[in-house]
């Protein structure tokens, strides 16, 4: 919603100065679908409004769910599509954000990889992916773990996450980034010294495996990874959290569990979440070896956890957001 353009309007229309506030406030709260259900406005200024501005970016064109998943896509006002996924853990409900239409990166193990890129999502379509479920849902949490690298929309990442923080009243800790490994941009993020959680998506500790498996890693070598992240956790004294999906023949060898270990254990603050991995059309085969795996984790006294991604049956899950 472009509020500077809305604020000159309601001047225009001679509407009194709390009524921008009072505006805000109901497209925030996420519980109405359209001016028209404003009913706290006069039935002549709701006609207005939906006659000049849209009051979401994003529309719904398609929701599947599962028994603990909805997923949602969503068109933008150039017909672009995204993904975005509410995910409910009882007492929480989490909504993970597409921060891209597409993305460059092209993961092998992804299916987002497999669009190729085509624009950056703007701050208001970041948002409106939460206010979209915040209608019906009480969203506690937000992940940029959706279609996209957020680290590559960084001017429009950092206004959304005020936003969140502002005026969805989301706090900084409630919040996770998924970065592919942005070097650059890991070093600005510890910068901003904020308290919003850090996730690399790391899926090997061997350089030449992950260069297969992200091609991101020829650019930013697991050396320059490393120091990036040494650099944030000394600066933030936060914990940074490593993704590892686990496919057969590819990362699942003892010396990848060598070298995991000892990536790992190379920063106390490191903590590792190990996924079995989510099968996508022409992807990557899930590994047998998930116990033998946490059984020597476990041995070498390793932080890590076995996280199970939600909405496989709906392909919701950790890399399998696609939009034909
Ligand atoms: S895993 Fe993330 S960074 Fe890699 S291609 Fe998929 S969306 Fe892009």
């Amino acid at each position: 919603m472009d509020f500077s353009k809305l604020s000159e309007f309601l001047v225009q229309n001679n509407q009194p100065a709390f009524r921008l506030r009072q505006i805000k406030l109901n497209y925030y709260s996420g519980r109405y679908s359209s001016f028209s259900d404003m009913t706290d406005l006069s039935l002549d200024l709701r006609q207005k409004l939906a006659e000049n501005f849209s009051l979401y970016s994003v529309k719904s064109n398609l929701i599947l769910e599962s028994e603990s998943t909805k997923k949602a896509r969503l068109v933008l006002a150039d017909g672009s599509q995204i993904e975005t996924v509410l995910m409910d853990y009882g007492q929480w409900q989490t909504v993970c954000v597409s921060s891209q239409v597409g993305c460059p990166l092209g993961c092998t193990f992804c299916a987002t990889g497999k669009m190729g890129f085509k624009r950056n999502l703007t701050v208001d379509e970041i948002v409106d992916q939460i206010l979209f479920w915040k209608h019906d849902h009480k969203v506690s949490r937000v992940v940029f773990m959706g279609m996209g690298e957020p680290f590559l929309n960084w001017d429009n990442l950092l206004p959304a996450l005020e936003s969140i923080k502002t005026n969805l009243v989301i706090g900084s800790r409630k919040i996770s980034i998924s970065t592919a490994g942005v070097v650059t941009r890991i070093i600005d993020f510890a910068n901003l010294n904020t308290e919003i959680n850090l996730a690399i998506s790391l899926h090997s500790a061997d350089q030449a495996t992950r260069e297969n498996m992200m091609p991101i890693a020829k650019q930013h070598s697991l050396t320059e990874l490393k120091k990036s992240l040494d650099y944030y956790t000394k600066t933030t004294n936060r914990q940074v959290f490593f993704e590892y999906l686990l496919a057969k023949d590819v990362n699942d060898s003892p010396k990848h569990l060598d070298l995991l270990i000892k990536f790992i254990k190379s920063n106390k603050l490191f903590y590792l979440n190990l996924i079995p991995l989510n099968p996508i059309k022409g992807g990557l085969t899930p590994s047998d070896k998930l116990s033998f795996f946490e059984r020597e984790l476990s041995a070498a006294f390793v932080n890590f956890s076995v996280r199970h991604s939600l909405g496989q049956s709906i392909d919701s899950a950790c890399g399998q957001l696609i939009v034909d």
